[in-house]
């Protein structure tokens, strides 16, 4: 552990990405893939190492590689803002939002798993914790998906004792409402949300809205772009009351979260620690959500998330991404089970809990 008074300067910054294929073709409203690629910073410091990720391109590999380890390098690792200070000034010329952000997350990640190691203590415990468990929700059931797949995979979510779960829609909008039957279906009284990615116009959203209400959905995430303000807003306020409308995901600064709480366009705001800035952009976001009194949900990343949620009051619930979770439980000696309807930090680990199964990922390597 750490002693007292001593400094810990940065003695290197290693990154790695991994590309994974999915376990069949997935699709939302809006894309379709078939892999998914991590892109891995490891932050070294007084004989430790500290690791954060990110879901992104390789491009934010090279980005961390060629730009930002020599903006850390030498820096006091217990001074996280002042390396994520450092390594927002860098990227002023080439935009804040997309692979800068992505990649700035993926090394502050990494900061915070690497002072917590250093103090010998979880990442739960260095930040402060207000609750036990984060509360999740499952979500996956792609529009790829048949009814058969996308019953199963909600209804397991809901058997393991997981009370919320989300499925895609938008790819092919006159079916969405047998799709949403067969869920409601499937998961019985749990809570169902669904997330059109952005997919739908204005008046197509409501109408859904209406009739997704009476399927009993409780969340309507992205029923029209995230970047249309003032249409989230016109879902917030016509939309079904039962029905809450949330967005966030793809915020990269505090800029991008205050002006959609401004324009009033959502009940509940998604942030994704992966793309806003790593564990302080996050934190960033919670602190708004609070001044707002605003509920925050966490955008998938499970490992990453199950510290930083467990620390912030506003939290409503975190995103059991299934992806990710598949793809965290391959890679990292560590990733979390859900209990009870909740991830719950392993307290006995210091930082994340994570520990990177190298040889299991090397055949994945890009
Ligand atoms: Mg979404």
């Amino acid at each position: 552990m750490h002693r007292q008074g001593e400094s810990a300067s940065i003695t290197g910054v290693k990154v790695s990405a991994y590309c994974i294929p999915t376990d069949q073709p997935e699709a939302d409203g809006t894309l379709e893939w078939d892999h998914t690629i991590l892109v891995l910073a490891e932050v070294a410091a007084g004989g430790k190492t500290g690791i954060g990720f990110t879901y992104a391109d390789k491009a934010t590999a090279v980005f961390i590689e060629q730009l930002l380890a020599k903006k850390i390098a030498n820096h006091d690792a217990f001074d996280i803002r002042g390396c994520w200070l450092a390594m927002v000034r860098a990227i002023r010329n080439l935009g804040r939002p997309g692979v800068s952000s992505m990649a700035i997350s993926a090394v502050d990640i990494a900061l915070w798993d690497l002072k917590a190691k250093l103090l010998g203590l979880p990442l739960v415990k260095l930040i402060g914790e207000v609750r036990e468990s984060a509360p999740i929700y499952g979500s996956g059931g792609f529009t790829s998906y048949s009814i058969a797949k996308l019953s199963e995979q909600l209804g397991g979510w809901v058997a393991e004792g997981i009370p919320r779960v989300k499925m895609k829609i938008g790819s092919h909008p006159t079916q969405d409402p047998e799709r949403v039957k067969a869920a409601r279906g499937a998961i019985g009284a749990a809570e169902l949300f669904v997330d059109a990615n952005g997919a739908y116009d204005r008046k197509h959203a409501l109408i859904l809205s209406e009739i997704y209400a009476a399927q009993g959905v409780r969340w309507f995430e992205e029923p029209v772009s995230s970047d249309d303000l003032e249409g989230l807003r016109v879902m917030r306020d016509r939309a079904p009351a039962a029905i809450e409308i949330a967005a966030g995901e793809y915020g990269y600064d505090l800029w991008y979260f205050r002006r959609m709480l401004d324009a009033g366009a959502v009940d509940v705001l998604q942030a994704d620690a992966t793309r806003c800035g790593g564990i302080s952009g996050f934190l960033g976001v919670g602190e708004l959500c609070a001044a707002r009194s605003m509920p925050l949900s966490g955008h998938c990343a499970p490992s990453v998330h199950a510290h930083p949620c467990c620390a912030l009051a506003p939290l409503r619930h975190l995103e059991y991404f299934h992806d990710h979770a598949r793809i965290e439980h391959m890679l990292f000696d560590g990733a979390l089970n859900p209990s009870g309807g909740a991830l719950t930090p392993d307290r006995s680990r210091p930082g994340l809990g994570l520990e990177f199964k190298r040889q299991d990922a090397a055949r994945y390597a890009i």
